[in-house]
């Protein structure tokens, strides 16, 4: 049977063609499904446009809005055993990652429900007695959220819910290989109570289906996580249209240990930050620099770590890497791997595809150290997206920040030291949008996220994070009987 689509509030089979999801892990087929036509698209902006200037939506109080969120929530942890296995049957990834990225997306809708429910408005100060000045915050209308296919619940769930919060419609395009738990979300929503029109999930090829969802004049935002020449192919979009944009984007991400580190939980966490998802995450630690002092001593446990790690099926327990995306992104990663050693680098790790065992059926990756590189290598500057570390020395601090920023992502960087005066002057210095300190990958809803240079533009989440999905108006209320200086 071929699944339906979510086109403004009715499920349907798409007009486009039909695509196939597979688990990555073993090639199976987990579904068909129809995506979206141009049609579709156009049908589901046009009502997405009605929905939300709906009274019922426009004027809905904050606490109503946040009610809907809330029962995502609830719903979404009700059901967490059988959504991680539908997000990792849809990309591979380890169960106990998939069921950490669900709890995350239930938090991120209840964090988002309560900062709705406690966003004020700003009452000026008052300059003038013949007037009072308020602002208010309004929607932008219609959203497209365009994510990607490595942390999806996660990462959709943090788009949807303040675009709704902020009284905004959203039109949700998946990537074509993790569309089943974007569909799931849709009826998520749906049983939480977001009335019709207000939420499209819209499956289909990027470069069409995206791009003229993106294209449509009555789309007024763009959020966007993926790769940065997709992020900078929208933002010339959105310049046209004159529209704000979100790009959360790719990194080559720096982690960096002291000499004076406790080095058993550097490497772990040095580990841990390259080769959790597979590397298939914009903040996986990708360069590595160590001190020179102790270069060969922590390399040498690194590896020893490395060659511990379990990868195998990603519905086993305690695997901890699954497989890559498909068989298609495996052959890039591998293509990286020859550059690196074209480059002159020497893969001290890993290095091949796993062709053994129950791994022969799906697309895993051993995980790669490399070193012998120098910084401005391809190797160390292109992102990868997959289990590969480069491994670099330095000599000094100043060489070290040189190194660390000569890159065009800013995404992130981990600093491993047991001085912390030290590790915020290195922080200070890093041209990135979030530094981990003796921890990694660790994420607060709380806490703004987003990069510098090519990782991208805004910040999501955080108490604010709402506000970036609206748009800022200002009222005057006059206050005397003779409002302009021409009155008689
Ligand atoms: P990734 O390498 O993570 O697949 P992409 O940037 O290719 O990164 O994809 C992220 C999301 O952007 C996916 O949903 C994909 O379908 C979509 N996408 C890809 N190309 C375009 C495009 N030209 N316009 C709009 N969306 C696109």
């Amino acid at each position: 049977m071929v699944k339906h689509i979510y086109i403004a509030g009715e499920w349907r089979l798409g007009r486009g063609h039909v695509i196939e999801s597979r688990f990555p892990a073993d090639n199976t087929i987990n579904a068909h499904i129809s995506t979206a036509s141009l049609e579709d698209v156009e049908e589901a902006i046009t009502k997405a446009d009605q929905a939300w200037r709906q009274p019922q939506w426009r004027n809905a109080l904050p606490h109503e809005r946040a009610k809907i969120l809330y029962k995502v929530a609830d719903i979404i942890e009700s059901r967490v055993d059988e959504l991680s296995q539908l997000q990792t049957r849809d990309n591979g990834k380890p169960l106990s990652e998939t069921r950490a990225l669900v709890l995350s997306a239930a938090a991120t809708a209840r964090f988002t429900a309560a900062a709705c429910e406690t966003l004020n408005e700003e009452l000026t100060t008052q300059r003038a007695a013949d007037f009072m000045t308020m602002s208010v915050h309004e929607p932008v209308g219609v959203v497209a959220a365009i994510t990607p296919w490595n942390s999806p619940i996660a990462s959709e769930v943090q788009k949807l819910a303040p675009a709704l919060a902020a009284g905004n419609a959203v039109i949700l395009k998946p990537a074509e290989a993790t569309s089943l738990i974007a569909l799931e979300l849709a009826k998520i929503f749906e049983e939480a109570g977001l009335p019709k029109g207000l939420l499209s999930v819209l499956v289909g090829r990027g470069s069409v289906i995206g791009d003229a969802i993106a294209q449509h004049p009555l789309v007024r935002k763009i959020s966007f996580t993926g790769g940065t020449s997709t992020g900078r192919h929208l933002a010339h979009i959105a310049a046209e249209k004159l529209i704000t944009t979100s790009l959360e984007l790719g990194g080559k991400s720096p982690t960096i240990v002291l000499p004076d580190a406790d080095l058993e939980m550097a490497a772990k966490g040095i580990a841990y930050g390259i080769f959790s998802s597979a590397g298939q995450a914009c903040i996986a630690g990708s360069r590595l620099f160590i001190h020179a002092s102790i270069y060969e001593k922590f390399l040498a446990r690194l590896v020893e770590i490395t060659q511990g790690l379990r990868v195998g099926h990603p519905e086993a327990p305690h695997v901890h890497m699954g497989s890559l995306i498909n068989e298609k992104h495996l052959a890039s990663v591998h293509r990286y791997v020859e550059l690196a050693k074209a480059e002159g680098g020497t893969v001290v790790i890993g290095g091949e595809a796993i062709t053994e065992g129950e791994c022969a059926k799906g697309s895993f990756y051993k995980p790669t150290i490399i070193t012998g590189l120098d910084n401005r290598a391809q190797t160390c500057q292109e992102e990868i997206f997959g289990p590969v570390l480069v491994v670099m020395s330095y000599e000094n601090e100043q060489d070290l920040i040189q190194q660390a920023n000569d890159s065009c992502f800013g995404l992130a960087a981990g600093i491993w030291t047991e001085n912390y005066r030290k590790a915020w002057q290195i922080a200070r210095a890093l041209e990135v949008g979030t530094v981990w300190i003796n921890t990694y990958k660790k994420f607060s809803i709380s806490a703004p996220f987003g990069g510098f240079k090519d990782s991208g533009i805004g910040r999501e989440k955080g108490r604010l994070g709402i506000l970036s999905y609206m748009q800022q108006k200002s009222i005057y209320l006059g206050l005397n009987e003779q409002p302009n200086p021409w009155a008689d």
